[in-house]
């Protein structure tokens, strides 16, 4: 079916038709021309240099990202368009993830919606809305995702520091429904009670659930979590090792760890609130020895400008718990920078190895849960990186 003929139109050069048909969905300001009059948010079809279609693309202009693509075809996009993307998400997730209540039901671009994130702990939906095209279609989403899920309620939480980027204003509210505070919900053995109006991200870190769970099934001994948040490693943690030490430096954080805790009727999980590098720097020390080891700081490289200090960063925390750790423990370490790809956090994680003078095996190179599908083509969502390491 042919879109209206009146849907305005972006024209590609020979550099955006190379990137768009290598299968980037991302096409920059240089390599698109868009009428003055198109609106932020619009619909265009996108178009070669010698007239022909090539698919179809959300228009952005405060955005250095121009287009991004919605379709390689004519299809009108419209309600019927997302409401059956979003039936796509939901089936997958049914299918990856059986009988689990909590994960991410849209990925933006991982599931051919860009600019869309939508969260799901059991009954309740978090939204965010992260460009002019999804902004504008806010109402017609919420409705879609209530009809597709029969959630309870909304929160949004359009409060991401992207938003600027496309000159959108940072919001959060509640946007269908009545949302308890907190939320409670299950990640496998474990019920995590969060904010998801005033936690951090969308309220929990759903890409790391199952490496969560993972590292749960690592832990033995004396265990430590450091950049705990609300304890999602901790908690899985504390179900076969003797002890966990969760460091969060995050007063709220810290509180819902110890609340989390006493929920799972766990008494072995000691919660510091700390800044992780100094706890580090004690533990060391005071020769303090762990048996397994959980580092998932927030993202050190923030842009370009940060890569080298972030690199730093992640060395000094991996070697300082590499130093920690017992023969033959557990480390499992992340990274959710999305500048440092995963060939530098190896580099990192061997140089730390070097200085800390162990041999380190790799037992598992793991990204974000099969919830944030990583599109082929686009880097970007690959942006978690999670190493479980063993020293020898
Ligand atoms: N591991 C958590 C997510 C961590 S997000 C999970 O899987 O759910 C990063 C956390 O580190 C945030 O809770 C933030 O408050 C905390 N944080 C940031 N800087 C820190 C520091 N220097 N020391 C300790 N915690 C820190």
């Amino acid at each position: 079916m042919p879109t209206l003929p009146d849907t305005p139109v972006a024209s590609l050069t020979h550099r955006g038709v190379t990137r768009w048909l290598a299968g980037h969905p991302w096409i920059y300001g240089g390599d698109a021309g868009v009428a003055d009059d198109v609106p932020a948010g619009a619909v265009v079809r996108v178009l070669d240099p010698r007239g022909r279609c090539l698919g179809q693309a959300f228009h952005s202009r405060a955005s250095k990202i121009r287009l991004r693509r919605v379709t390689g075809d004519e299809r009108p996009v419209d309600a019927g368009f997302f409401r059956d993307r979003i039936a796509a998400a939901a089936a997958l997730r049914r299918q990856l993830l059986p009988g689990e209540h909590s994960y991410r039901l849209v990925h933006g671009d991982g599931d051919g919606l860009p600019g869309l994130i939508v969260d799901r702990y059991g009954d309740y939906l978090v939204t965010q809305f992260l460009i002019p095209a999804m902004e504008e279609r806010r109402e017609l989403l919420a409705d879609l995702l209530v009809a597709q899920t029969g959630c309870a309620g909304i929160v949004n939480r359009s409060d991401s520091a992207v938003r600027a980027l496309e000159g959108l204003p940072a919001e959060k509210g509640i946007l269908r429904g009545e949302v308890p505070d907190p939320v409670v919900y299950r990640e496998g053995q474990v019920e995590l009670a969060v904010s998801l109006l005033h936690g951090q991200k969308t309220g929990a870190f759903l890409d790391q659930r199952e490496n969560h769970i993972v590292a749960g099934r690592y832990a033995r001994g004396e265990a430590l979590d450091c950049f705990s948040y609300a304890g999602g490693f901790a908690l899985q943690m504390a179900r076969r090792a003797n002890r966990v030490t969760a460091v969060e430096s995050s007063a709220a954080a810290a509180a819902q760890i110890r609340a989390n805790a006493v929920r799972n009727g766990f008494d072995n999980v000691e919660v510091v609130e700390e800044n992780a590098f100094d706890f580090l720097r004690a533990a060391q020390d005071a020769g303090r020895r762990f048996d397994t080891i959980v580092l998932d700081p927030p993202a050190f490289a923030k842009n370009k400008a940060s890569i080298p200090g972030a690199l730093r960063g992640y060395k000094e925390i991996n070697l300082r718990a590499l130093r920690l750790l017992n023969p033959g423990g557990t480390l499992v370490t992340a990274s959710c920078s999305h500048h440092v790809d995963e060939a530098a956090f190896e580099g990192v994680l061997q140089a730390a190895a070097a200085d800390a003078r162990c041999d380190v095996q790799v037992l598992e190179r793991r990204g974000a849960g099969r919830d944030h599908p990583v599109l082929l083509g686009l880097r970007e969502t690959r942006y978690l990186k999670c190493f479980v390491l063993r020293v020898l």
